[in-house]
């Protein structure tokens, strides 16, 4: 797994530029930010497709689940995705505006949360953090952890 994501040179700066969109800058503060990754049916070439954020949530991916059931029906026959993935980018304890206090970040949270889109979507989950990727499944198994 840790091959399939970090040799494939479009999922690792797939990876990349989702914890470059998810930190602060001038215009925005730090946020989740995500996407779909799979491959091109016909080629098996990679395919990233970029989560338009909706709304000002920092600590979740509103419309996100929609998003990515529309775009998997959307592709079928052009392309089939593997993974989901975002970001935690606040640490444990840090004030998340709106939101209150992180949780540790280097976990999924459950089936009202990470877990639960795995479910919906049926895809393998890649959390990405400051320092780590993670990939889990619908069942919440760690499948391979990995340092970035
Ligand atoms: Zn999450």
């Amino acid at each position: 797994m840790r091959k399939r994501l970090m040799e494939d040179p479009n999922a690792a700066s797939a990876i990349d530029a989702a914890w470059t969109r998810s930190q602060a800058t001038d215009e925005h503060p730090k946020r989740e930010e995500g996407g779909l990754f799979g491959k091109v049916d016909a080629t098996g070439s990679s395919i990233d497709s970029v989560f338009v954020r909706e709304g000002n949530a920092q600590g979740s991916l509103p419309g996100f689940g929609q998003w990515a059931q529309k775009k998997i029906r959307d592709n079928r026959g052009v392309a089939t995705y593997d993974f989901w993935y975002h970001t935690h980018p606040h640490e444990a304890g840090e004030i998340v505006a709106g939101e209150g206090q992180a949780i540790n970040p280097e976990f999924p949270t459950g089936e009202g949360g990470d877990i639960g889109v795995s479910q919906d979507l049926d895809l393998l989950g890649i959390l990405i953090t400051k320092k780590h990727v993670t990939v889990f499944d619908k069942k919440g198994f760690i499948r391979c952890y990995f340092d970035r």
